[in-house]
């Protein structure tokens, strides 16, 4: 068993536990948050699940996090939003006991100087505490060609590198909405990367530092009745397979990443982690896992909720214990622990490490 230490996982710690996620099938759940609550959630559910959580930060994520009325010119509100967001998590995960892995999301062409303001104060606070405030951080060029996307994603690897920070790079195009970026009219060979784009990115950013690949085998982002697009695990064997052979590495040379896991069933899960996915992303699911008991207590407790005083007890009753927002916020994060539980055990993660 891998041990850990509690608190944020970054550098070379980070990279041999993604070599054991490998190992051992296992991949880990990265969830999306957009405020301490869900951040506290996601610990709750390492805690349970003895297991490393990724807790990760969009643009519009971050923005919220630091508080919706922000003006974000600049991307200021993004960017003070996910470096709040990764103090907050690296005050507490301590406490909670649990090690995690600090990210952000999907970052477009456009985005680029949101990264490059939250790099900015991972390199200001590596210089106080010699390591990264983030573990990794992710760039979309997903809508780049090939090329482009790589010799960008490459510079900002040579950067992260001397942090020895992880990049994930996104390889073909996830299907779906979220986050305002629609996909869904996405022409279907886009949906799957091909094993030669795999290989020339191993090539391009292997020898720079870490990094992973959300690659395309037909995921989408949301939750869908069952549709015409298919998911294909297997592009994900084959391409580990392409790089072994044409770069005489050992098995499974990469790090995938499952984007929209949402919705997926246990079997595809599973299939895909056995082909080298070592994180897979979780939003939909758990935004559904939170939202829905406080719809349940707001259904029924609705007598409660009418006016600060008066309910079916009598006309003079307070309802200040059904008002107070942290009986109802609370129930919302108790769902997302458990629906990131349920996650850890589909990903095979759950007890596979001590700390
Ligand atoms: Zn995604």
């Amino acid at each position: 068993m891998l041990k850990l230490k509690p608190g944020v996982i970054t550098g070379d710690a980070l990279v041999e536990l993604f070599t054991y996620c490998k190992k051992v099938d296992a991949a880990l759940p990265a969830v999306n948050v957009i405020g301490s609550h869900g951040a506290n959630a996601a610990m709750a559910a390492a805690k349970e699940a003895k297991a490393p959580v990724i807790i990760q930060f969009s643009h519009t994520g971050s923005q919220f996090y630091g508080g919706k009325t922000l003006d974000n010119a600049a991307h200021a509100a993004s960017i003070a939003g996910a470096v709040s967001g990764a103090l907050h998590v690296r005050t507490l995960a301590k406490v909670y006991g649990v090690p995690v892995i600090l990210h952000t999301d999907h970052c477009a062409k456009k985005l680029l100087p949101w990264v490059d303001g939250v790099l900015a104060a991972g390199e200001e606070y590596f210089a106080k505490n010699g390591e990264p405030l983030f573990s990794s951080h992710m760039l979309d060029l997903s809508e780049q060609p090939l090329e482009e996307n790589l010799e960008i994603s490459r510079k900002y690897l040579q950067r992260m590198a001397k942090m020895k920070m992880t990049l994930e790079i996104e390889l073909g195009v996830t299907g779906g909405e979220e986050d305002g970026v629609d996909n869904s009219g996405v022409e279907h060979d886009k949906l799957y990367t091909s094993p030669e784009d795999v290989l020339r990115a191993y090539d391009v950013l292997g020898p720079v530092g870490s990094f992973t690949v959300a690659a395309s085998f037909g995921n989408t982002h949301g939750v869908y009745a069952p549709g015409n697009v298919k998911l294909k695990p297997p592009i994900l064997r084959d391409s580990q397979e392409h790089v072994k052979k044409e770069r005489k590495t050992g098995d499974e040379p990469l790090n995938f990443v499952f984007h929209g896991g949402s919705g997926s069933t246990p079997e595809e899960i599973s299939e895909a982690v056995s082909y080298g996915v070592v994180k897979m992303n979780i939003d939909t699911d758990t935004q559904w896992a939170f939202t829905h008991p406080i719809k349940q207590f707001m259904d029924d407790k609705g007598a409660y909720l009418k006016s600060q005083l008066g309910n079916p007890e009598g006309p003079d009753k307070p309802n200040k214990k059904y008002i107070d927002p942290r009986g109802w916020v609370h129930l919302g994060e108790k769902g997302m622990t458990a629906r990131l539980v349920q996650a850890f055990k589909e990903l095979g993660a759950f007890g596979k490490f001590e700390f």
